[in-house]
This record gives structure tokens, C-alpha cells and sequence, in this order.
């Protein structure tokens, strides 16, 4: 046998399920498009998980992840998806009680995560398409007090940005309460400042606007969240942030990474450095501004769409569109699927009167446009 030739190879094999559409076409809130050369990257061959490569491997990754989060602090890498941080937030940084900002689906998620974690919950529960309002929240902290509060950044079920500066102000007033913070589609795509923000703890997967495969995310601890963490009882073993921090000192992770993932991550993060963050933040808002302009366009034309999120409160790198009363947002997205793009359908209790763009990751504004112009079709 020919060690040299794979036995099959799938990645140039024609699938009838469209599994090989051409590169740009894909708008789903997540999981997003990957580049080809990062898809390629994760053939390369497995090394093994301990050592000095490895150390200089990740080395690598962490100055890209730092930039990323806007951080001194080591950014862990867990062979998980969002989920499984969002839950490691919770289980390291409380042990009472804690105090849920929700406003969407993933919010939600958040707030049964600690439920089940068998925490007392609170909730500032508030419409869906809404901003949390720093004065209700910081009414709502002055009534108990709380080990944490977590929040959604970007609100991947309306298309909400959260103002995480000044809700970690507020939860700042008061001492021992932590900000744990969902980023899952807003880091590498939204502006995030973990550190001068004073964010506990930031989370993110890498399947959103890192523009990785999934199945690997990142989290930024603060000191207090670490101190934290070794205080509470319980903590479990795999999502331990204490083991994740004395690990990632060395250079190292506690379990085996994902490294054919990582790989990807690797060349992702060069192609990062070379667009700078600033630069994706900006990419982003202009796709997003393209898109919240192409609704209002719509609208004069008489097809009476509307974007979910409030005015002033809306994410870069995801919109929900709430569809025409009478029309069905999935016969929608299957139409858009038929002439060969995709779109993410809505989420949870919008799935029947919205649809989702997600203007995140390698998209660029001239993909965007030929979308639109399908979606434009495909309405009309
Ligand atoms: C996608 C997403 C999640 C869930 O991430 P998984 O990787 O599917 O576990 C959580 N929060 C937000 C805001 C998301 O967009």
C-alpha cells in the first residue's frame, strides 16, 4: 500500500447533501464558513501532548488568543463546546446565589445552567429584543446579595449586544459579586475589552466569529474568579479553572487538546494577526450596518421586515429578522437553502417569525451583498 495516498478522500468527494458548496455562501450564526487553508490544516499529523513543541505550539495560540480578549491574563483553551464554559463559569464562580441577566435564548441557558448546578437563581428577565438596562440590574443587586451575575455579550437568538462596560460597573459596586460573561458570538467579531472592562470571566466558542471547526473553546479568568473558584466547594474536575490556570502557566492543558482543531486555530489566528482585531471589528459592523439597511430598503418596498433588536442595542455579527405576519420564516431559509445559501432559522420561541443572518467570521461585504440579493428574491 501507498502510505502516501489516503484510501479515500472525502474532502474532494462530490456530496449530494452539498457538504462541498462553494466557499462564501454560508451565513449560519454558528457553527460559521471556514477558510479552506484552516480546514487544511487540521490533517496534519498528531504530536504527542506534552513537551517543548507543544509548549511553543501553544505559546503561539495564546498571543493570538490575548489579542483576541483584549488580555494580560492567560486565556484557557477547553476541548468543549460554548456550553461546557458557560458551565464552568458557573460551577468556579458561585456557590449561592446568583443573578441572571435574560434576555434571549442563550441568556436563558445561562440561568438553567445555574439551576441545575443547584445554585439559587434570580433572573432580570426582560423582552426579547431588548438590552439589559444597567439601572434595573443595579436595582436588582441592591435588594440581595449575589456571588454572580452572568450575561449574554451578543444575544445569538435576537441579535442584542449587551453594554458589558457598563453592566461590569454596576455589578462592580458591589464587592464578592463576579461578571461571567457569555462572548460566544461576540468575541473576535464585537469589541471586547476584558481587561480594562473588568470582566471576570469571558467566554467564547470557537465555531462563532473565531471562524474555527468546533469543539474547542476559550475563557478569560480575573484574579477574584480565581480566588473564587478555589473557594467554592464542588467545583467538579474537567471544568476545574484552578487546574486550567496552574496548567496553562506551563504552557500546557490539563487533558488532551484537540489538537487537529488547534491546528486550525493556529493558521486562523496568522490570518487574524494580519487583519488585525480592529480591523474585524470594523468588518463586522459595516456587515451589519449593510444588513440593518437592507431591511429598512425592504421595508419601503413594501415587504414589512423588522430587525429584532432594538435601535442602538444591535450586534455586529448577527441579526434576527423577523419575518411579515403571514409569511413563515422556514420556508424561508429553505428557499434561500434551495437557490444554494444558508441561513440560520430563528431560535426558540422566534423559530416560526424570524430568520438569522450571521454576518460573522471570514464574510466579507461583497458576500453579503449576494445574499441579500437572494433573500431579496426569494421575498419578493
Ligand atoms: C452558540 C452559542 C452558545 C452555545 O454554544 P455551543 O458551542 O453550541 O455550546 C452559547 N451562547 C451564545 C451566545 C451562543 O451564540
Amino acid at each position: 500500500m501507498n502510505r502516501d495516498v489516503p484510501r479515500t478522500n472525502k474532502l474532494n468527494h462530490p456530496d449530494p447533501k452539498g457538504l462541498t458548496r462553494p466557499y462564501g455562501r454560508f451565513f449560519l450564526p454558528g457553527p460559521v464558513e471556514v477558510r479552506p487553508e484552516v480546514l487544511a490544516a487540521q490533517l496534519q499529523p498528531m504530536t504527542g501532548h506534552r513537551g517543548p513543541d507543544v509548549q511553543a505550539f501553544i505559546g503561539e495560540l495564546q498571543a493570538g488568543l490575548k489579542d483576541a480578549f483584549r488580555t494580560e491574563r492567560p486565556v484557557f483553551i477547553v476541548p468543549c463546546s460554548g456550553t461546557g464554559l458557560m458551565e464552568a463559569a458557573i460551577r468556579n464562580g458561585a456557590s449561592n446565589r446568583v443573578l441572571s441577566l435574560v434576555n434571549g435564548a442563550f441568556s436563558k441557558r445561562f440561568s438553567s445552567i445555574a439551576s441545575h448546578c443547584g445554585l439559587e437563581v434570580d433572573e432580570v428577565a426582560i423582552p426579547w429584543g431588548e438590552a439589559q438596562d444597567p439601572d434595573r440590574v443595579a436595582a436588582a443587586l441592591s435588594v440581595k446579595k449575589y456571588d454572580a451575575v452572568t450575561v449574554a455579550h451578543s444575544e445569538t437568538s435576537t441579535g442584542v449586544l449587551n453594554d458589558l462596560q457598563t453592566l461590569s460597573e454596576v455589578v462592580h459596586q458591589h464587592a464578592g459579586t463576579l461578571l461571567l460573561v457569555d462572548s460566544v458570538s461576540g468575541a473576535a467579531g464585537a469589541e471586547l475589552q476584558t481587561d480594562s472592562w473588568g470582566l471576570d470571566f469571558v467566554l467564547t466558542g470557537g465555531q462563532k466569529a473565531f471562524s474555527i471547526p468546533p469543539g474547542v473553546s476559550f475563557g478569560v479568568a480575573s484574579n477574584s474568579m480565581i480566588e473564587r473558584a478555589k473557594e467554592v466547594g464542588g467545583r467538579g474536575y474537567y471544568f476545574d479553572l484552578v487546574r486550567y490556570s496552574e496548567n496553562i502557566e506551563k504552557l500546557q492543558t490539563p487533558t488532551t487538546p484537540a489538537l487537529s482543531t488547534l491546528f486550525a486555530l493556529q493558521v486562523q489566528l496568522r490570518l487574524m494577526a494580519k487583519e488585525t482585531m480592529e480591523g474585524r471589528w470594523v468588518r463586522h459592523q459595516k456587515m451589519a450596518e449593510r444588513t440593518w439597511a437592507w431591511v429598512e430598503e425592504m421595508r419601503s418596498s413594501g415587504v414589512q421586515l423588522k430587525v429584532v433588536a432594538a435601535e442602538g442595542h444591535r450586534s455586529p455579527t448577527v441579526t434576527a429578522v423577523q419575518v411579515p405576519d403571514g409569511v413563515s420564516a422556514p420556508s424561508i431559509v429553505d428557499a434561500v437553502k434551495e437557490r444554494g445559501w444558508v441561513i440560520g432559522g430563528g431560535y426558540g420561541k422566534l423559530k416560526p417569525t424570524t430568520f438569522r443572518i450571521g454576518h460573522m467570521g471570514e464574510h466579507t461585504l461583497d458576500e453579503l451583498e449576494e445574499l441579500l440579493s437572494v433573500l431579496a428574491e426569494v421575498l419578493s
